[in-house]
């Protein structure tokens, strides 16, 4: 029986979860990897320049899930949840804040680990093959076909099927072609900070900090944060402007660096801070939003190739895992028009092996219709979520508003979300998060300014009734009253 054939260029976390997904749905499935297989021993230990660990929360794991509960729960097996932030302050009090007030988790997982067990499962279905160490060179979209190189060989060869599928991470060469081929529009910009990741070993075989929160360091234009790992470290990363990288250069300006913005963490990370600072990598951080997404039936990018974050919100992947989530219930949609496409159990058997090439265009052209949007906005989050990760979270109206938001959601649960429990534990598409975020916050600030209003003329008026000559001095009228608060 004929069956579509799908390539996908790029074998990172994105990469082999579609690769999974079209496995599942009866592809036939090439992935072509430039790095080395990293589940070979030898290739153990090679430091990647992005993160160690990251978090996965709700909108990466519902797409795990949808692939295949018994996936979602080896996923889970290896993260540790993280209930709330841990604020370090500067004099070395702690101050916890949960994420969730109904008690949900972020969870930190090792990014090699996880992408390994996907790798596995993508491997597990006879009808894929991964070809590790294989560059994607070019792309032709209208004939959809691939160039690949074997970096071992050097050979070059041309793959080609139904759909080609961009997974090549952030500085994609699948997005690159893609503007030839659509009229992509591509926004990239760099922000002025960068980041290094910093171990913190584990201290008598045990975690040196509480393992069940996020911790940070906020120090306004700049921030430490530390997610732990199994083997009792953390992981580390110092994000700040890139002048503030320059200005150390030597051990001595590290440690008085550290002394005055992260005295309490020197005990932690010991003498491994200096070699860890001066040996790993600085990494570059930058948002690229780019529209649409695919072009005709025959091409569609996914991931960091798509929309690539700053990542203060820690939504990169969890939206890449949604991008394949979304994208599979939209070929289901086309394969099986009478099952519902968002019951995962309902459309568990189904194929969308034999589609048209008609039918994948029109998955392809309702998909650009939600997900540059929705990856845009989540872009947006996450800019703004550094500015409260390094300096808000300190601020004693940003947390009367937290602890407001959290109470008022208890109370009228569809009315007012908290925007980080929109993001992180729910799948409310992001510009509807964002939409939603921006009518509460303005809602809450009008009831803060009511109610700081009404408090003052209460205060008034008691004052006035309380000392004030009654002879001499007149209470105001109802209009007055009014005018005041029209102001
Ligand atoms: P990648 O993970 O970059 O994978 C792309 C793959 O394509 C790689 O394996 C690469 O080798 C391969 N490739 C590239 N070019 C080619 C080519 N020409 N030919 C063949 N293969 C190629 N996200 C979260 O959700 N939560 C977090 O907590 C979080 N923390 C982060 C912290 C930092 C410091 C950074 C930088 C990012 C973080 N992210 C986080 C974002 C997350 O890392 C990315 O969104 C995610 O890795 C994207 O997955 P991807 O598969 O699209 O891209």
């Amino acid at each position: 029986m004929p069956q579509n054939k799908v390539i996908i260029a790029g074998g990172g976390l994105v990469g082999s979860l579609a690769a999974c997904y079209f496995a599942k749905r009866g592809w036939t499935v090439e992935v072509y990897e430039k790095r080395p297989d990293p589940r070979e021993e030898r290739n153990h230990g090679k430091r990647n320049l992005r993160s160690i660990n990251l978090a996965i929360s709700t909108r990466g794991l519902s797409a795990i899930n949808r692939l295949d509960p018994e996936v979602e729960k080896k996923t889970l097996d290896i993260v540790l949840p993280m209930y709330g932030r841990m604020i370090h302050n500067l004099d070395g009090s702690l101050n916890s804040q949960q994420y969730s007030v109904t008690g949900q988790p972020i969870n930190s997982i090792d990014r090699g680990r996880l992408n390994e067990i996907l790798l596995d499962v993508c491997e597990s279905y006879p009808n894929t093959k991964i070809y590790f160490e294989y560059d994607t060179e070019s792309f032709d979209y209208a004939k959809k076909t691939v160039t690949v190189k074997n970096s071992k060989t050097n050979e070059i060869s041309v793959a080609s099927g139904d759909l080609i599928v961009g997974a090549d991470g952030a500085h994609s060469t699948a997005r690159k072609y893609l503007s030839f081929f659509a009229r992509t529009s591509v926004e990239k910009k760099y922000i002025d900070h960068g980041y290094c990741e910093i171990e913190m070993k584990s201290h008598n075989a045990d975690f040196a900090m509480k393992n069940d929160h996020l911790h940070i360091w906020p120090r306004n234009t700049f921030m430490l944060i530390a997610l732990p790992n199994l083997d009792k470290s953390f992981t580390c990363t110092l994000f700040m402007p890139w002048s503030q990288f320059e200005a150390i250069e030597t051990d001595e300006d590290l440690m008085a660096f550290f002394k005055t913005y992260f005295p309490d963490s020197i005990p932690l990370f010991g003498e491994e801070l200096k070699k860890e600072y001066f040996t790993n990598p600085k990494g570059a951080l930058f948002y690229v939003k780019s529209s649409p997404h695919h072009y005709k039936g025959n091409a569609v990018i996914v991931g960091d190739a798509a929309h690539c974050t700053v990542p203060f919100y820690a939504q990169g992947m969890n939206c890449g895992f949604e991008d394949i989530e979304v994208l599979d219930k939209l070929l289901v949609e086309q394969a099986a028009p009478l099952i519902d496409a968002t019951d995962a159990v309902a459309c568990k058997d189904v194929k969308t092996n034999m589609l048209t090439p008609e039918q994948i265009e029109a998955a392809l052209i309702n998909y650009s219709a939600c997900r540059p949007n929705d990856s845009a906005n989540m872009i947006d989050l996450a800019m703004h979520n550094y500015i409260e990760m390094r300096s808000n979270v300190n601020n004693l109206s940003y947390r009367i508003r937290h602890w407001l938001e959290g109470k008022l959601y208890l109370v009228f649960p569809k009315l007012v979300i908290p925007l980080y429990t929109m993001v992180s534990f729910t799948k409310i598409p992001y510009s509807k998060a964002k939409k939603q975020w921006i009518k509460q916050t303005n809602a809450i600030h009008s009831l803060v300014s009511f109610a700081t209003k009404t408090a003052i003329f209460g205060a008034l008026f008691f004052a006035f009734k309380r000392y004030a000559p009654t002879n001499t001095l007149k209470f105001p009228s109802i209009s007055e009253i009014l005018s005041i608060f029209k102001k």
